[in-house]
């Protein structure tokens, strides 16, 4: 016999940083719904692996996958109360430095001309992740893990399957990744563009501290990203982003790590000093990739689930992240105002004001590496000037930042 759990009003599956940053705003949401005279939220948060609020025992300092957080994601995280516990976690980026190998054209970002402390924070995965779990224990939020949601039939209530029971829900949030059999049984396709290209991920040490500098070089074989992470164990450590076309990442994930960092040091020059020791090598393929479908009635599709970015300009948790606080507002204005959480009115009016968000941060981080990776002559000048011209005009270098940055595309009305 199957258990039948409590209904609830929103139920968000999956339980990685974009699902569990939904939960953690509606959650926040409980004090302005009880003074407008509404029933707080009764939100369940459904993910399949067991979810750790704290780093797990074993991992070694250069283990793990990073992320990039922009101004406009602190800004979400300040609101919430959970910045104070990330930002331990986290390096500053005070300078980016973008180049292209054999080539003039350079360009330096920096956080004192844009009047920041930092241009952004590179935080490891798993701290990041943990910190949000471990915020969710404190609130309403009923989180089951490890649950697999293996069915969804949509009705005036949505009927949840899951591998130990089922669960009626007004509102689905579909925050599973890029890989949703769910969304795919319920007629949801995805748009793919592959880019025929890997990008293998590690963790670096270095002789030399980083000084918060972050480094997108444009190299032959296609963009690599070096983002300084906070020093560990004695360690000066950056982590890496570097992209091979399609069937030569083999060659560097099998490479002696002497080889690797020595292949590195020639890629970066002085500027990064000797790269002393390199963590697990991982290879992902790179491809953009997007739902056909984002909202229905009583159902959204969220995160990479909705938007699977190249990672070559960071953006991809980022553009989630505003997504989730626009979508957080859009639920609770129609809470307000008496209508349903599955209300497709108030879904739709948070499918277009994020509309072009989305439209631009998918077109900078799809354009930017085929930019660099064309062999096209004209490209190459465009390169140059384009870098040459960011060098020489402040403000243009300031725009540059705050779109990196989503500063431009702010998340708090
Ligand atoms: C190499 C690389 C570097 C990147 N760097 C940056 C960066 O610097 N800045 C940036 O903004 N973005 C970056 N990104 C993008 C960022 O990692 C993603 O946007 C983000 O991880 C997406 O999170 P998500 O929660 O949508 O998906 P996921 O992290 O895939 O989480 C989905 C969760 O759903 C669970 N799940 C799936 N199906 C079910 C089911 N049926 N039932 C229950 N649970 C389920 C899964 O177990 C998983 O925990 C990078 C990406 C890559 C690949």
């Amino acid at each position: 016999m199957t258990a039948v759990s409590e209904p609830c009003d929103i139920a968000i599956v999956g339980g990685g940083l974009v699902g569990s940053l939904l939960a953690l705003a509606l959650a926040e949401q409980h004090q302005t719904l009880l003074e407008g005279g509404c029933p707080p939220w009764r939100i369940t948060l459904l993910e399949r692996h067991a979810m750790a609020a704290q780093p797990l025992p074993g991992d070694s300092v250069l283990a793990g996958r990073s992320t990039a957080l922009s101004e406009s994601t602190r800004q979400l995280l300040l609101k919430l109360g959970l910045w104070s516990h990330i930002e331990p976690h986290c390096a500053p980026i005070s300078t980016i430095h973008v180049s292209e190998r054999g080539s003039w054209g350079v360009t330096r970002l920096e956080a004192s001309e844009s009047g920041l402390a930092a241009l952004g924070y590179v935080v490891e995965n798993q701290p990041l992740l943990a910190e949000l779990h471990r915020a969710l224990a404190s609130t309403a939020v009923t989180v089951r893990a490890p649950v697999a949601v293996v069915g969804l039939s949509a009705g005036r209530q949505q009927q949840l399957q899951l591998s130990d029971g089922a669960l009626t829900s007004a509102l689905v949030v579909s925050a599973e990744g890029s890989d949703s059999q769910l969304l795919a049984a319920q007629g949801i396709h995805w748009q793919r563009s592959d880019y025929q290209q890997q990008a293998i991920i590690a963790n670096l040490s270095l002789a030399q501290p980083h000084q918060g500098v972050a480094y997108e070089r444009f190299a032959e074989g296609g963009p690599v990203a070096l983002l300084p992470l906070p020093d560990s164990a004695g360690l000066h450590r950056m982590a890496l982003v570097w992209t091979h076309p399609e069937g030569q990442q083999q060659y560097w994930l099998d490479a002696s790590d002497s080889e690797f960092c020595q292949r590195l040091e020639q890629l970066f020059g002085e500027r990064i000093g000797a790269v002393t020791a390199v963590g697990e090598r991982r290879a992902f393929a790179l491809g953009l990739q997007r739902s056909s479908e984002q909202v229905r009635r009583g159902l959204v599709v969220l995160g990479n689930a909705a938007h699977t970015l190249h990672p070559v300009a960071g953006q991809g948790f980022n553009l989630s992240v505003r997504d989730v606080a626009a979508l957080a507002d859009e639920l609770l204005a129609a809470r307000l105002d008496g209508a349903e959480a599955g209300d497709l009115a108030a879904l739709e009016r948070y499918r277009q004001r994020q509309q072009c968000d989305q439209q631009q941060t998918i077109a900078f981080s799809h354009w930017l590496p085929k930019l660099f990776a064309s062999r096209w002559p004209g490209a190459a000048l465009l390169r140059r000037s384009g870098l040459a011209a960011m060098e020489g005009l402040t403000p243009l270098r300031q725009r540059f930042a705050a779109f990196g940055m989503g500063s431009d595309r702010g998340v708090l009305r």
